[in-house]
């Protein structure tokens, strides 16, 4: 049986990840410290043969020696709220938790995925964002703590490709919404699905015309699966998001609108080098991966919305 390492097995996307890959006949390892992550995320796997679970905080040297061959580099801190709470967590664990992973793939000739972020591309001075854009990051600002992060994980990742030809294919995520993330997360669609459901002010952050793209985490997961199996890619890097773009006002207007909602707009002071527009690129992925997304906005947050109103 062919096995999959995922760090970030209790997170929102490490999660989804660990479902997949079972269904595909994989064994799968996953690792987390639950700093941000959550058992319930992944106690339906409880009693499955196929799936162990090692409680461990990645944000320091270790030696691993497990046979994998595949890694999934997820543990980290992703939402604002959490990276701006646990700064030097998110810091550690995509320096240690990475170099941990890299040397473990390396050992192993196992394919090594890091997941990196839209955040490289910091606030981005083109539109929509290629691959080959080198980003504008504050590198002293507070998301400087999970930007710069990433972009030490992606370098980190890219040293091993070049050094020792280590299978690493690096994913840059754009926002990416549905089922298991926390409902005090701090994003913008739980938020204002929370926000929606109870009749309360939606919390606009500045004017609400910045704008980000949304990808349905069923979506991001194909996309993952394809950058892990396809031979011929290593060293390569993929945007991986959707690139139909909403300001904010647009997505509180659309799941109002949804819910049935009354509640009002409340226009909150904006945060510090917050992204003006977020739009991936995705001509490469669509090449190379054959890979788009497919589920259309207000269908992932029908499913979203169902999620909160049961776990909520
Ligand atoms: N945002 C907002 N109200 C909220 C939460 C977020 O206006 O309650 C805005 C935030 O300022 C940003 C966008 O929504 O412009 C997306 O924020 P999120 O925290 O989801 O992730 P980001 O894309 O910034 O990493």
């Amino acid at each position: 049986m062919p096995k999959v390492l995922i760090t970030g097995v209790a997170g929102f996307i490490g999660s989804h990840l660990a479902d997949r890959f079972l269904k595909e006949g994989y064994g799968v390892i996953g690792i987390d410290n639950f700093l941000t992550g959550r058992v319930d995320n992944i106690k339906h796997l409880r009693n499955n043969p196929s799936f162990v679970f090692i409680e461990n905080d990645l944000g320091r040297e270790q030696a691993f020696d497990f046979k994998a061959d595949i890694i999934l580099n997820f543990a980290s801190p992703a939402s604002p709220v959490d990276y701006f709470k646990y700064p030097i967590e998110t810091m550690r664990v995509n320096a240690f938790g990475a170099l941990n992973m890299l040397k473990l793939a390396r050992k192993n000739n196992a394919v090594f995925v890091q997941a990196s972020t839209s955040e490289v591309y910091g606030d981005p001075e083109i539109h929509p964002q290629t691959e080959d854009y080198v980003g504008h990051v504050n590198p002293i600002g507070p998301r400087s703590v999970y930007d710069e992060a990433k972009r030490f994980a992606e370098a980190l990742s890219m040293s091993f490709f070049r050094e020792f030809n280590t299978k690493v294919r690096i994913i840059r995520i754009f926002n990416t919404y549905g089922p298991r993330m926390k409902s005090n997360d701090g994003r913008v669609i739980p938020n204002f699905i929370t926000q929606a459901l109870s009749n309360k002010p939606i919390t606009i952050y500045g004017t609400g015309k910045q704008t980000r793209s949304y990808c349905y985490v069923d979506d991001l997961v194909e996309g993952i699966f394809r950058v892990a199996t396809l031979d011929g890619i290593d060293g390569e890097v993929f945007n991986l998001g959707n690139p139909e773009e909403y300001t904010i006002l647009e997505t509180a207007e659309i799941i109002k609108e949804i819910i049935g909602s009354n509640s009002e707009l409340k226009f909150l002071p904006a945060l510090q080098d917050d992204p003006k527009r977020r739009c991936p690129d995705i001509t490469k992925s669509k090449e190379i991966l054959g890979w788009e997304p497919r589920i259309p906005f207000r269908e992932g947050l029908i499913k979203t919305i169902e999620y909160f109103k049961k776990n909520g």
